[in-house]
This record gives structure tokens, sequence and C-alpha cells, in this order.
């Protein structure tokens, strides 16, 4: 097999839904002179051996040396400059994942970035950080950076200094609010450690006594979702609620838990009964329109697109379970309102998002 039918492979095995959701997570193979990545935009359980994208690593490796922008911005378009001047062959549609600079850190040959709902128990726990040096000892814990360029950096950092210390990079990373990465120069090696982490944490759950799925109630009757419909079309317009998709009840988390979460469903579900009142005090608090409706009735998602209302309801779940999930690390912790605003005023997702609509 070749190394990009063996990275095909780790990104198809670890793309399923307990993995990753939605377009999230990203996947990478190299070799002394070259790093193959998934594009931004594509979904791990379809990636073949031909859909990665061959980039130059001493042109990614100029990013290290440059002396970015502050404006988040300007950084960011500088940095999407930079990684499209690194494909080898610049004619290539797609791409290169904004986690591009981070896979490269790595010198082990496949790194797989996913966001797994019983990672994101771990990783968004209040005690993460104490928890995970004690169940994980030889990997690695990153406190939440921003995602993009400042991750990149940050983790090259955090692993050159493990390098330092112990003669060897980390086989995994644990990132707060994220999720996790995992290196290995084998396919074998790569699966052995997400065995190690998954059966470990179910161990955990099952210990703490916290179930690993949601209880989701009764669907609500059509005449309900209709008139919480309506309320929401009059307050957040046609267009905002396009697409809708309704669920049983199910306890949404109460804030923000990672990236993917405020990308698909946004930071916050409106909770409770929603009238022009409350929904209005709802957008003037958050700055956005639910996505997520929320109460004993059920849950409703809205989306400009199909697909849109389908990924919210996801993220949704995935959220809800998370959060169950945290309550065997001390609770969820949810993100500041710096954390999450940045990824809702990024380009970068926003492009993420248009890609995965299509
Ligand atoms: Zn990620």
């Amino acid at each position: 097999m070749t190394i990009l039918e063996r990275i095909a492979e780790l990104s198809r095995e670890f793309g399923t839904p307990d993995y990753v959701l939605g377009g999230g997570g990203n996947t990478s193979a190299k070799d002394a002179n070259s790093l193959w990545v998934k594009p931004s935009g594509t979904a791990l359980p379809s990636m073949t051996a031909d859909s990665f994208l061959k980039m130059d690593r001493s042109a990614i490796a100029r990013l290290y040396a440059v002396e970015p922008p502050v404006d988040v911005n300007e950084r960011e378009a500088m940095v999407g400059r930079m990684l499209a001047e690194a494909k080898c062959n610049l004619s290539d549609a797609g791409r290169p994942s904004v986690e591009t600079p981070l896979h490269n850190a790595f010198s082990a040959t496949f790194v797989v970035h996913v966001h797994p709902s019983f990672v994101g128990g771990l990783v968004c726990g209040r005690n993460s950080r104490e928890v995970c040096e004690s169940l994980f000892p030889d990997y690695l814990y990153m406190a939440y950076t921003d995602p993009g360029y400042m991750l990149s950096m940050r983790t090259r950092e955090e692993i050159q200094k493990y390098n330092e210390q112990h003669g060897h990079e980390p086989v995994a990373i644990f990132m707060e609010n994220h999720g996790v990465f995992v290196a290995s120069d084998t396919v074998a090696g790569a699966r052995e450690v997400f065995a190690r982490i998954m059966t470990v944490l179910r161990e955990q759950y099952a210990e703490a006594g916290v179930a690993t799925a949601i209880d989701v109630g009764p669907a609500p009757s059509d005449d309900y979702v209709a008139s919480v419909v309506e309320q929401v079309r009059r307050v957040c317009g046609e267009e905002h609620t396009a697409h809708v998709e309704a669920s049983g009840p199910f306890q949404v988390a109460g804030g923000a838990l990672t990236p993917d979460h405020v990308v698909y469903m946004k930071a916050y579900a409106f909770e409770g009964e929603p009238t022009e009142e409350s929904l209005r005090a709802f957008q003037h608090e958050y700055g956005f329109a639910p996505r997520i409706v929320s109460n004993g009735n059920g849950v409703i998602s809205f989306g400009t697109t199909e697909n849109n209302a389908r990924l919210a309801m996801e993220l949704a779940k995935d959220g809800a379970l998370v959060a169950q999930l945290a309550e065997a690390f001390g609770g969820a912790r949810v993100m500041t309102r710096a954390q999450w605003s940045f990824i809702d005023n990024w380009e970068v997702e926003s492009y993420r998002r248009k890609v995965a609509a299509g």
C-alpha cells in the first residue's frame, strides 16, 4: 500500500460519527519533502488516495519564521496566501486545511486530528488538565488556543518542548475544548493510540456512571413545530428559517463547547418558549439568531440550507452528549465569549461552512 492509500484508509476509519461530525477534523501524511493534507471543506469519510493536496514542506516552514500581522483577519489572510503558495501544484483545486502548519510540525508520517464526543467529554471537563495528566501521562495536554495560525504556532512550540524533555515527540495531543491529534509512523500505531484513548475513556464514563448516549424524548407534533417556525420566522426572517429539523426534547449544552459546535450550531441554543420578546432579547445578548430552539416539547434546528439545519441538529445532540460525558470530569467548561466570538468572526470557518453546504 502506498503512503496515500494508508492515510486515506485512516481518514475513513476515523471519519465515522464516533470521531468527527460535519466537515471537521483533518489528516495528513508526509515524507522528508512533501506533506499531503486533507483539503479544507472535504469530509474524512470520503477521502481517497488522490483527494489529498501535495504541499512543499519547506514552503510551509516559511510560516514559522514570519512576523504575522496583529489583526486577526490580516493574519489569517496572510497564512491562507502562504499556504496556497506552498501547494506543489499551484493549479490544484482546493484549499489546504488551516491546520496544515500544525500537521507539518510533527515529524511522524501520519497525523490524524478529530473531535470524538468521548474526547470532548474529557477536554471540555473542568478538570481536564489534571485528568489528562493522570490518565495519559505520556500524552501532551494543551490549554485552549484560538484555531488557525496561533494554534499551529503554539502547538509547534509545545511539541518542541516535549521533544527536548522526552527525546521524542508526543504520539497524542489533547486540546482543551477542541479535540485530539494522534501522530504515528504507522497505521497500526495510530490505531493503537486511538484504541487506548477510547478504552480508557469508556472505563472512566462507566466508573462515573455517566451514560454514553443522550436521552431523547418523543417527537413534537407537526403543529407545535409549525408554530415555533412561524414565530422564529417572524423575528429572524425567511432566509434564516428556510430549512428546519425537529427532534424530541433533550438537554442541550449550556454554552459553546468546541469550535465545531460554534461553527454549526452557534455558541448558544435558545432555551424556552420563543416569543417575539424573548427572541429579540436572545439576539441582543448574543448577536446572532438562534439556530437551535430547545424546550420541553422538543428541539428545533434552523438553517439556510437543508445541510445546515441537519448539521445544527447533529452538533446540538453532540454538544448535549459532550456536556453529559463531562460530568465525569467535573462538569462542562463552556468557551468564553472571546473564544466563541473569534470563531464566529472567522472568515476561514465561514469558507468551510460554505463548502460543507455545497
Ligand atoms: Zn479541530
